[in-house]
């Protein structure tokens, strides 16, 4: 008898049962289908002991302090911040846009109040902006939009931009300086032993039961516990009684080279549609690895597969407020994490929701006790 069954050893189920466990001092049983815990963020060494992200690359960064210092109970981090070269007609340029980018693409030499009045003079202005291509084109104009972002997204999404919030594109700064950071956040690190290292250690408390490749299907009837905290896909959860909410997926390609380097940054975007993937991650950048081989990985968008990415546009937002009221109504399960929120949740925010809904846990504990 488990007083929670927590489905899913991802950041939003390992983050549960740490705090269940630890804090209420609950029995806890986690499973998870995969054959390993740390969810999408596994990485685990290869053959030849160069680590890699099984399921894509993965960059911790945040400017949420609370999540920092509860993680940083179960690792020690690498200073690393993420930088990507964008392939333009054989050249590669800084994305996001920085000064770099504009001055090398139209041979210019413009300081930083020329660049603002070289994208000003583009971007189309407009009252609403209602997708990412509105979005992008506010930004910078049609011209760049084309370059950077209207076939990497139709690659990616297998959608127009025009079709996706503007959240999605918007996840992308434009920058007048130098600033060649993928993100601009406050705190850019790399768990120091890698994600799943750091995962294993929240899971190690002697009051956590951890058992992976099993299914909640044919878990549910059999496990006895109070409560469920569930972190797959919502709709699965439902049975899909309203239907399926669309994930995006991808298909991974590795390669090992044999040579310490490939590429100069920890990724190299493809935005042109005559290239089949989105973009190729060499891992040491990432995992600050010494090693004589390199390993690099590949991203070729697909439509099925392993649920990646919630899509967000406004019908799927519809159909998931569908789940999300039947999930309010539900007493004895939580739902959390990037898949059950149905949210394009970046690693910190899937924390800092499950710290958010372990409070939430916590409160109605006391009430009830
Ligand atoms: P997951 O990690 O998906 O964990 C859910 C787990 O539940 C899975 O392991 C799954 O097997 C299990 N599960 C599902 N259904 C069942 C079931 N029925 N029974 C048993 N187990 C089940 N975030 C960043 O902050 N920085 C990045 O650079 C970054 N890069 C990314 C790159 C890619 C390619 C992808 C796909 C995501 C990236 N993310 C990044 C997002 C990050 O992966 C997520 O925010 C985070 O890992 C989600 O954690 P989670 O626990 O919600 O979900
Ligand atoms: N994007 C793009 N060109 C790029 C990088 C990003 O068009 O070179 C768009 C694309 O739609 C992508 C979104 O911006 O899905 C968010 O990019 P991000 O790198 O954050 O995606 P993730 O790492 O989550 O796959």
């Amino acid at each position: 008898m488990y007083d929670y069954l927590v489905v899913g050893a991802g950041l939003a189920g390992s983050t549960l049962a740490e705090r269940l466990a630890s804090q209420l001092g609950a029995a806890v049983l986690v499973i998870d289908k995969r054959s390993h815990v740390a969810g999408n963020t596994y990485d685990p060494l290869d053959a030849d002991g160069l680590r890699y992200h099984r399921y894509g690359p993965h960059i911790f960064h945040t400017n949420a302090r609370h999540v920092v210092a509860y993680l940083s109970a179960f690792t020690r981090w690498r200073p690393y911040e993420h930088r990507v070269l964008a392939r333009i007609a054989g050249d590669l340029v800084p994305i996001p846009i920085n000064r770099t980018t504009i001055n090398r693409l139209y041979g210019l030499d413009l300081d930083p109040s020329g660049v603002a009045r070289f994208l000003a003079a583009r971007a189309e202005t407009r009252e609403r902006i209602d997708n990412s291509e509105q979005m992008i084109l506010s930004r910078v104009g049609r011209e760049l939009y084309e370059t950077f972002f209207r076939d990497y997204t139709r690659k990616q999404w297998g959608l127009d931009p025009a079709e996706l919030d503007a959240s999605v594109c918007g996840r992308i700064p434009t920058r007048t300086n130098d600033d060649d950071r993928y993100f601009g956040d406050s705190f850019q690190a790399m768990p120091a032993d890698g994600f799943t290292a750091m995962v294993t250690r929240m899971l190690d408390h002697p009051r956590i039961e951890v058992v992976t490749g099993s299914d909640f299907a044919s878990i549910a009837d059999r496990a006895r516990f109070n409560h469920v905290i569930y972190t797959g896909p919502i709709d699965e959860f439902f049975g899909c009684k309203f239907g399926r909410l669309p994930y995006r997926s991808l298909r991974f390609e590795f390669a090992t080279h044999d040579t310490p380097w490939m590429q100069p940054a920890g990724c190299v975007n493809e935005p042109s549609a005559g290239v089949p993937y989105t973009r190729t991650t060499e891992y040491k950048h990432l995992t600050g690895q010494h090693h004589a081989k390199t390993i690099l990985s590949r991203e070729y968008p697909v439509a099925d597969g392993d649920p990646y990415y919630p899509i967000p546009r406004p019908d799927n937002r519809e159909l998931y407020r569908k789940y999300a009221v039947l999930a309010a109504a539900q007493r004895n399960a939580t739902f959390v994490g990037r898949l059950a929120e149905y949210k394009y949740f970046n690693m910190d925010q899937v924390v800092a929701s499950a710290l958010a809904a372990f409070d939430e846990l916590a409160r109605t504990a006391a009430v009830a006790s």
